[in-house]
Formats: structure tokens, sequence, C-alpha cells
């Protein structure tokens, strides 16, 4: 975060404000402020020249009341409790605000994976998931990747439960590689959900999506889907895309005049994301400054590669003809950037809300493995598209109803349905 603020900490805030405006009863504060359940774990794991390092996992479930928690697992140098925490708390705001009947947690180990060897990735998954498999399964906690994980180690996570409960066991954990019980459209999903929402915003401004133009920071998963979709779904044109440049230790931002070709940048970008300099110049790219994108004379602004990059001195830049933000990244905004949105009355789209195709596929991709069925990639984003277009308008709903902020509305609306979910089964 740009912000040094614990995550934790931060996650919490955000809690109490929309507690205090809901009026929660103390007990549902105490229930929500919190994760029900934490674990933190020894990892020994034999490393290539023979000899055993320890590393430390943690798995958290914030709540279940609405289903099986869901989230990722990441390996990162810099992971503590507190951030897989305050992830796992967002986890349950996201899938209640899509209303997918899950909860919400998170897990991970630190350790930087580029360190690792592959036989080394694959022991340290294994003996991950025999430390925390007795608090898994596809009716209690349903990891997936994030952050230094990869659809190759869901499978070897799966393979290991599998053989610890003696039977084939998929829907333990998603974002597995299609082949190996993955879905079809999961690549695409979160980059497809973020233009969903963007197209059911048009519709309530009466905007012609023809005719409308869009910025996008990164050219990852997301952003690159996001990009695709935008052109293919709403007719509209990409102006810019921004990457990080691993070699130069900088970003920069790509642009053409009649907008950028998604699929020919895809070609020439690496697997993290940075697209070639020379082949886009080549191609007729103008290559400007990283902070170049927020700046363009766009309708809509779908910051997708890393949080904390709208701040309260960037979004000075952000150009008068921007109506719709959508936030494809998780904490692109930051409080002080989003105060000025908000007072400009651009219409921000909320993380955990524009982002939340990602975590529906992964739902779909359980709902598949239970059925040992499996659907066509157009079923899929059918799918996907009806629950992301009804997960917006109930937020949207919400906010025209009590005159409140989307990122509000879309707070309330969770923080409800949890408690719902609670009272219902006699925990509060
Ligand atoms: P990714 O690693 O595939 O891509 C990240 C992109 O961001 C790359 O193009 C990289 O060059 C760019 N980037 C990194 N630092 C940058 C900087 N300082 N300036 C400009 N560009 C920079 O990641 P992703 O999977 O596309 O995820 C992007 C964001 O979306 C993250 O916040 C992630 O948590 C969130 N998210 C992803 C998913 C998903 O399904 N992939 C789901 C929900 C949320």
């Amino acid at each position: 975060m740009a912000t040094d603020m614990n995550p934790f900490e931060m996650a919490q805030q955000q809690f109490d404000r929309a507690a205090e405006q809901l009026d929660l009863e103390q007990s549902v504060r105490d229930m929500l402020r919190w994760p029900m359940r934490e674990m933190r774990f020894q990892i020994p794991v034999r490393m290539d020249d023979g000899r055993i390092q320890v590393f430390f996992g943690y798995r958290v479930m914030h709540n279940d009341a609405r289903g099986p928690a869901k989230g990722g697992i990441r390996f990162h140098p810099r992971e503590t409790l507190d951030t897989v925490r305050a992830l796992a708390t967002w986890m349950t705001w996201k899938t209640a605000v899509a209303d997918i009947p899950l909860g919400g947690g998170k897990g991970g180990v630190v350790v930087d994976p580029s360190t690792l060897s592959p036989s080394e990735k694959e022991r340290l998954c294994r003996e991950w998931m025999d430390a925390a498999w007795k608090m898994l399964g596809p009716r209690t906690d349903v990891p997936a990747p994030d952050v230094g994980t990869t659809p190759q180690m869901m499978v070897w996570m799966m393979d290991e439960y599998s053989k610890l409960v003696g039977q084939y066991t998929p829907g333990v954990i998603t974002g597995k590689p299609v082949h190996a019980g993955g879905s079809l459209g999961r690549t695409a999903a979160t980059g497809f959900g973020v233009v969903v929402t963007i197209r059911e915003a048009m519709k309530h401004f009466g905007m012609d999506p023809k005719n409308t133009v869009a910025a996008i920071h990164g050219f990852g998963n997301v952003a690159q889907y996001a990009a695709i979709t935008y052109i293919e779904m709403l007719g509209g044109k990409i102006g810019a895309v921004s990457c990080w440049d691993r070699e130069d230790k900088t970003s920069y931002t790509f642009s053409r005049e009649d907008g950028i070709d998604p699929y020919f940048l895809q070609k020439i970008t690496d697997e993290y994301g940075t697209i070639n300099k020379a082949q886009a110049r080549e191609a007729g790219y103008q290559i400007e400054d990283g902070s170049a994108w927020l700046a363009k004379p766009v309708d809509v602004l779908i910051p997708a590669a890393i949080e904390g990059v709208i701040t309260g001195e960037s979004v000075k830049t952000v150009h008068p003809k921007v109506k719709i933000v959508a936030e494809g990244a998780n904490g692109p905004t930051t409080p002080e950037a989003d105060a000025v949105l908000k007072e400009r009355g651009i219409f921000v789209i909320p993380d955990f809300l524009a982002n939340a195709g990602g975590v529906t596929c992964s739902y779909f991709e359980q709902v598949q493995n239970d059925m040992n069925y499996y659907w066509p990639q157009e079923e899929v984003l059918a799918k996907l598209d009806q629950k992301m277009a009804v997960a917006f308008n109930g937020v949207l709903d919400k906010a025209l109803k009590h005159d409140l902020y989307m990122r509000d509305a879309a707070y309330r609306v969770a923080i409800k349905r949890v408690e719902w979910a609670m009272r219902l089964r006699g925990w509060v």
C-alpha cells in the first residue's frame, strides 16, 4: 500500500465505519472485526541440497456464515499474519457482494518463490497441504492461487489433499488448469467481470459504450482481458495501457491514436506483464512516462495493476472528462484520493465489486468439480455476466436509494448479507 498503515488495521477501520453507518449490534461487530479462525504453522521442506529449511505458513478463515471460506494462498517474502487477516476479511465482503454462497479466507507462506527450484516448490506446496488439510475441504475452506502461486501449484496441493483423504477431491482448491479440474473462462474472468460492471454503469448513465475510450493501468491478467472485453463486448477503444518494465525498473504508458490492439500487445508481453518497448515503438505506439495513463482525456479509468496507485497527489492529474473509475486491482485508490474522486462526482466501482469475476468463476469451478461435469466457455461467461450484472445493480440500487457513494453502498450490501446469514444461523 502507498500508505504505511497495517492492512488489517485498515480493514478493521473500514468495517468500523460501515458498522457505525449500519448501526450494527455489538455481537455482530465482535464477530466481524476479527477472523473466526487463524492458524500459523511450520513447514519443514527438504531442499535440493539435502538440508531442511523451515518456512512459516498461515491460513485464516474470516467468516463462513454464508458458505465455505474462499480465498487465495500467497507466497511472498513479506507475508504477515496481519496481511492474511486483512485479505481474508476483504474476501468475506467480496463473496457477499457478488452473492455467491461462500465466505472469506486467505493463506500464505513467507517465501520468495523465485528462489525455489520446481521440485522445491512442489515439496513446499505438498507440505503446506500436509500442515493445513484438516482445516480445508470443499465444504469448509477452499483456497486458490494468489500472488506468487500458480495453477500448477494448485494441482500439487489438490493431489496431496486427495491422497490424504483417500479420494479424488478437485473441489478442495480452485484456479486449477483446465484438464486438471479447472474451469474454462477462468483466465479471462476477472477482466471480463470488470467490463460487465462498466457496461452496467454506462447503461445507468445513458452512455453509448461505442463512443467511449478507456485507459488501463497494468497489462497483466486482469488488464489484458479487460482490454479485450472492452473492445469486443462494448465496441469501445482502449487509448492507453501502462506497465512495469522489469529491466528499466520503472513504468511506461503505451498509447496509439486509434486505440491499442490488445492482441498485438499480448504477443509482445512477457509472462510478468511487461510489454516489449522496442517492438511496440516499431508498431507505432507512443511511449510515455508510467503515470501518463492517469491523465489521459478518457471516459473510463481502469486501475488493474497494483495497490495505492491513485494517491492524494496523482488524483489531481485525472482529466475532467473521466466519468467512471473501475477498480480492477485490489486497493488501487488511497483513502485521500477516494475522497477527491467522491467530491468530483466521479463514479467509482469499488474493487471488491469490480474484480469479483475471478472468485465468481472459482465458485463455478467448484460447482463443476462437484458435479464432475464441465461447461463450455460460453456458458461460463454467460453465467458470469449475469452474476456480475446482478451484483453491480444491487449495489447501484442501494447507492441510489440512500444517496451513497458506491464504495459505501457496496460495504453496506456485503456486511448486511453476512449479518443476515449469521442471524439466521443463530450466531448473533
Ligand atoms: P499480473 O501480475 O498478471 O499483472 C500485473 C501488471 O501490473 C503487470 O502488467 C505489471 O507490469 C503491472 N505493474 C506492476 N507494477 C506496476 C507499476 N508500478 N506501474 C505500472 N504497472 C505496474 O497481476 P493480475 O493478476 O493482473 O492482478 C492485478 C491486480 O488485480 C492485483 O491487484 C490483483 O490482486 C487484482 N486481482 C486479480 C485477480 C485475478 O484473477 N488475477 C482477481 C481479483 C483481483
